[in-house]
């Protein structure tokens, strides 16, 4: 019997009586963790799951709910985590369009998930409380101990919805040999070891804090602080102990605004990571001059896991997100015709290797689109090479301004109006335009206590940038809408200046 992804994350903790898990108040061996993981995969099988079936779980960050990832592996049923902020309506369409099976959420959310669970088929259960359905308790009487279940390398290990920050989700399907190889490739990269403890924060339903973070500290024998969220306080708390720690740029941004965040509690650390988002050229200089430690950014997506890196030894280049991961293959290509681009043009990234999903949960479609036959895989982002071989995103296709027949990336703009005086940060995006089709609008969040005016920044960017991508609108807000993962939402910028050119 063969299980690689159980084989290679779960079952080495079997024997491990060092702490795996340190969180708030408790320490959890290996074993322990084993054990839990074990019961669970004994009550899902009592609850007639089978390997293969979909099990979409939504349900707060705990060793508990690591656990039971570690279950479903084990028992061969396909993992489907989702965002805990999502709504009992959003629920509902996941469980829809998944079929899943089951469905497991905190016991706060019995009553709202009860209906959704009901309506499409599917059974609930509550990961812990003592109430009716409670899969802890199913659990209690189970034996810690475990014969994994039968699985190959091509085997679907989990469906993981993307974020939605384009559209609507779309599930995609991630094989054992997805994870299980990228995982490897990045405990490499990063030189992961068992004498490492990760400071994890991030959430466990997004491919970051789940298959980045977690398998990556399970699959390298080290050890995790394991912390339900991100707070500056638990940063500062327990960065003592950590020896690396894999964050969001915003993490960054919010421990810079600290003044008790210094070399002190940082010159033991060996790394730091940052991805999901892009991390500001100023966020990577203030970091530097603070610890002495460069962040090192990479970039991935839920199709596609991690596909690049900056260098571990090596110059971390800022506004960069490195080199294609061993086994990975990057080319630029012409979003139109789908031609190779010569180094240096900013184009289409196309992805292929051990990292690239499946294709997309019944949507056969939608996957024939973004996954060409060659395996390659149209991710989506706008990116360029460098002569040195480092990749930048430049954005989203879909943020892509296209105003008066000229096509505008939003980044070129945003970089000059990040640079100004009193500018904190900016999001360029276009909205409908009676003559040109879309026009261009800036959104500027200031400094605290600082004032920016339209005309100052009109004024000072309008040398460096061609007048077709000068911003047509100035728009001063407090904060930039961010998802959990600290990706900017222009979508609902779109929709609040969508009238900015009415007539
Ligand atoms: P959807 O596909 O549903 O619109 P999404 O693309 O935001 O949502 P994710 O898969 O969570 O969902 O995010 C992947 C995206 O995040 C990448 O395609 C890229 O645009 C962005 N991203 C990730 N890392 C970086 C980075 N280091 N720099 C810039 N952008 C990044
Ligand atoms: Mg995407």
């Amino acid at each position: 019997m063969t299980n690689p992804l159980y084989d290679a994350l779960i079952a080495p903790q079997i024997d491990r009586t060092a702490p795996l898990l340190l969180t708030d108040g408790a320490e959890i061996s290996g074993a322990e963790f084993a054990a839990m993981a074990h019961r669970f995969a004994h009550a899902l099988v009592v609850l007639g799951l089978e390997p293969g079936d979909r099990m979409a779980v939504q349900i707060q960050k705990s060793p508990a709910a690591l656990a039971l990832y570690g279950a479903a592996l084990a028992a061969g049923v396909v993992f489907l985590p989702l965002n805990t902020a999502y709504t009992p309506d959003e629920v509902a369409y996941f469980v829809e369009n998944s079929g899943a099976v089951l469905l497991v959420c905190d016991p706060s959310a019995s009553e709202s998930l009860g209906p959704v669970a009901a309506h499409h088929g599917a059974a609930m259960q509550t990961l812990d409380g003592s109430g009716e359905g409670s899969l802890a308790l199913l659990a209690a009487e189970q034996p810690g101990s475990f014969d994994p279940v039968d699985r190959g390398r091509d085997d679907l290990a989990a469906i993981l919805y993307t974020s939605g920050t384009t559209g609507r989700s779309k599930g995609a399907m991630l094989t054992q040999a997805n994870l299980l190889d990228n995982a490897q490739v990045l405990v490499d990269e990063w030189r992961f070891t068992a004498d490492d403890t990760l400071l994890h924060m991030l959430p466990i339903f997004h491919t970051h804090g789940l298959f980045v973070a977690s398998n990556v500290s399970l699959l390298s024998g080290g050890r995790m602080i394991f912390l339900p969220g991100f707070s500056v306080d638990r940063a500062l708390h327990w960065l003592p102990q950590a020896t690396s720690m894999m964050g969001v740029p915003t993490f960054y941004t919010r421990l810079l605004d600290d003044a008790r965040f210094d070399r002190a509690l940082t010159g033991h650390m060996r790394l730091f990571t940052s991805g999901s988002a892009p991390l500001l050229a100023e966020t990577h200089r203030q970091f530097e001059g603070r610890t002495g430690h460069r962040i090192l950014e990479r970039y991935g997506m839920t199709e596609t896991n991690m596909s690049t890196s900056n260098p571990y030894e090596g110059e971390r280049r800022a506004g960069t997100v490195g080199f294609p991961l061993p086994g990975v293959e990057l080319k630029i290509t012409d979003p139109e015709t789908g031609a190779e681009l010569p180094q240096g043009t900013a184009g289409m990234i196309e992805v292929r290797g051990h990292n690239v999903f499946k294709g997309y949960w019944q949507m056969p479609e939608k996957t024939a689109e973004e996954l060409r036959a060659d395996g390659f895989f149209i991710t989506g982002d706008i990116g360029v090479i460098d002569a040195d071989g480092y990749v930048s995103i430049v954005g989203r296709e879909k943020d892509l301004i296209i105003s008066g027949g000229y096509n505008i990336y939003p980044k070129e703009i945003e970089l000059a109006l990040d640079e100004q005086p009193g500018v904190l940060e900016s999001a360029v995006i276009g909205v409908p335009h009676p003559d040109f089709g879309e026009g261009v609008v800036a959104v500027i969040v200031p400094e605290a206590g600082a004032s920016v005016s339209a005309q100052a920044l009109e004024a000072a960017i309008a040398p460096g940038l061609a007048r077709f991508k000068q911003p047509k609108r100035y728009e001063i807000i407090p904060e930039l809408p961010r998802n959990t993962m600290g990706k900017v939402q222009k979508n609902l910028l779109r929709e609040q200046f969508k009238d900015s050119f009415a007539v």
